[in-house]
């Protein structure tokens, strides 16, 4: 038995071997390093990575189910017709432009590789399935900057050489508006490049002052544009000016000088900055860093959230704000007080966040603490601002990928994807997450990564961040996972499809139906505008046979259902079958 065991291992060994060796190809090249969200992210990453690596190598083998590709074409039953409303509750897309697709051959993804993308994110075209469905678009930086990352700018009113023109962003723009895309743009105004010319005069001006000699705004207004200061007395976020007496403020990096977001010039510019670009078409604002703005005061961070949120409201109500507070639920359901549409759900996201731990059954997670939890979360910002519209996701450009976070289980990462977009709000994408792109250990040029579109077609494919590393992928690519059925991709496509058909999803308001809901089973109900539907999640390794005869279910019938590996739900005579990982819409 023992040299059959070792046979049977030693060959699964060989083969998983030769499936990793189809690893993307990547040139080096030379760039920075730092992001905005670098410093705060960085301990609790760590944390995720370790617990994440150390489960990687028991159970690499185990879990290496990447399908075969070979599965029959399912057509999926109970498709129903779209039913998208033009409102701020969105499917959103994040795109790093970097590491997307390249449309002139330099290496580096640029505005006319989105373009030519589109159609994979939306074609605009409600009669094919090829597309993914989504009608938002999140950029991360594209104005110049001196980094590879572009959360340090240099000029606010452009766009990065590496990625095109003003001109391609019109173009883009206009192909978004064709498809009924919404474009929101990173804006990072905690701080600016300090190769930035605000920084750079202010920093000239001093280091000609005359020992003693006090800086004369009417000189140089840009001194009062930062943190300058004579009084420095240790601590980290300060750094020195030249050789002067000077420091200034720079929480995240010294080439990061932080803005005096309480000087009115400065919000005066920030009003013609967001100004331009809404004028220009952008559909709103993802802001970086808004815990930040005033590090460790929360109620000075809320005062310029609500200026700025009042601010785009007077040029454009439909404009989607999207803060980036890195959290708890408590202290972004304060950050809601400041009337911002929205902010990203942190609690849901990540390794520790309620939706993987609930897809992987981590520790207390089941399905009923999952349904109350996000109640109880979403209860407390709807209370400090009634019409706010949740963000959640799993990862984003700081985190781990959802297939680190699962260990590569491909079943608990759709049920995670399943959980995301049955989810209330305007739930985000991270490119890549949809075809279970991997990220690794905590540098951050790890989780930005070339977007995988094909192992034998190079056309568009990225080079790697500079200080990245070769990191194995575990999943195909998007043109083999197109053509299978059953892969990550087409599931993602199949849940973003559903969440078109039925508004109530985003929109309605959520009840738990303590009846049928227990560790394994949720069932919720969902109330938008006198329509309601029901979801039931089976969050657990086996079929589930669920009665809803004299329930508040009876009566109710199959609109649409997610199914991990192909095995149908399927409801005769009030016998709900859930095979394991799945969800239904009832109707
Ligand atoms: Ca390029």
């Amino acid at each position: 038995m023992k040299v059959l065991y070792r046979f049977i291992m030693t060959f699964i060994a060989i083969f998983v071997l030769t499936a990793c060796s189809k690893d993307i190809k990547i040139n080096p090249e030379g760039e920075n390093v730092l992001d905005t969200a670098e410093v705060e992210s960085g301990l609790r990453e760590k944390e995720e990575t370790t617990a994440v690596e150390e489960q990687n190598q028991e159970s690499n083998v185990a879990t290496d189910n990447v399908t075969d590709g070979k599965q029959e074409q399912i057509a999926y039953p109970y498709v129903q017709e779209l039913n998208i409303i033009e409102d701020n509750y969105r499917n959103y897309y994040e795109i790093f432009v970097y590491s997307f697709y390249d449309s002139d051959g330099d290496g580096i993804g640029d505005i006319n590789g989105v373009i030519e993308k589109l159609d994979y994110i939306n074609d605009g075209d409600p009669t094919t399935d090829s597309d993914l469905g989504f009608n938002g678009i999140w950029l991360m930086p594209i104005m110049p900057s001196t980094t590879y990352h572009k959360y340090d700018v240099t000029d606010y009113y452009n766009i990065d050489p590496q990625y095109g023109t003003l001109e391609d962003f019109k173009t883009l723009l206009q192909e978004c508006d064709k498809r009924g895309i919404k474009l929101i743009i990173d804006l990072v105004f905690n701080h600016t490049s300090s190769q930035h010319p605000w920084f750079k005069e202010a920093v000239a001006y001093l280091q000609g002052l005359e020992n003693g000699e006090q800086p004369d705004i009417d000189e140089c207004p840009y001194v009062e544009y930062y943190h300058f200061t004579k009084d420095y007395e240790g601590g980290s976020g300060y750094h020195r000016v030249g050789n002067t007496q000077w420091y200034y403020e720079g929480m995240f990096w010294d080439q990061m000088p932080d803005l005096n977001l309480g000087n009115p010039k400065v919000r005066e510019e920030i009003e013609m900055i967001a100004k331009f670009w809404l004028d220009l078409g952008v559909g709103g604002f993802r802001l970086d860093a808004v815990k930040e703005f005033y590090s460790g005061q929360k109620d000075k961070n809320i005062e310029v959230l609500k200026w700025f949120t009042d601010y785009v409201a007077s040029l454009d109500k439909e404009a989607y704000i999207v803060g980036e507070a890195w959290d708890s639920k408590d202290a972004i359901a304060s950050y809601y007080e400041s009337g911002i549409p929205s902010l990203f759900n942190f609690p849901l996201a990540m390794y520790n966040g309620e939706i993987t731990k609930t897809a992987r059954r981590l520790g207390p997670a089941t399905a009923s603490t999952y349904g109350k939890n996000v109640m109880l979360m979403l209860a407390k910002y709807q209370e400090n601002n009634p019409n706010f519209i949740d963000s959640p996701f799993i990862s984003n450009h700081d985190t781990t990928r959802i297939s680190a976070q699962c260990v590569n289980n491909e079943e608990q990462m759709k049920m995670s994807a399943g959980l995301l977009l049955t989810m209330n709000g305007s739930p985000f994408v991270y490119y890549g997450e949809e075809i279970g792109m991997n990220s690794s250990g905590d540098k951050d040029e790890n989780k930005r990564l070339p977007m995988q579109w094909s192992l034998t077609d190079q056309t568009g494919m990225t080079r790697k961040p500079s200080n990245a590393d070769l990191v194995e992928q575990k999943f195909p690519p998007v043109d083999e996972q197109m053509e299978d059925p059953l892969s990550l991709l087409n599931y993602y496509k199949r849940a973003i499809r559903i969440r078109n058909e039925n508004p109530e999803i985003a929109r309605g308001e959520v009840s738990i139906i303590e009846e049928l809901t227990n560790e394994d089973i949720l069932a919720i109900r969902k109330v938008y505008e006198e329509s309601e539907i029901a979801i039931i999640y089976n969050i657990h390794t086996e079929g589930a046979n669920i009665s809803l005869e004299d329930t508040d279910l009876d009566g109710y019938s199959i609109r649409g259902y997610l199914s991990v590996d192909g095995s149908e739900v399927s409801l005769e005579n009030g016998n709900l079958y859930m095979p394991k990982y799945s969800i239904v819409i009832l109707k």
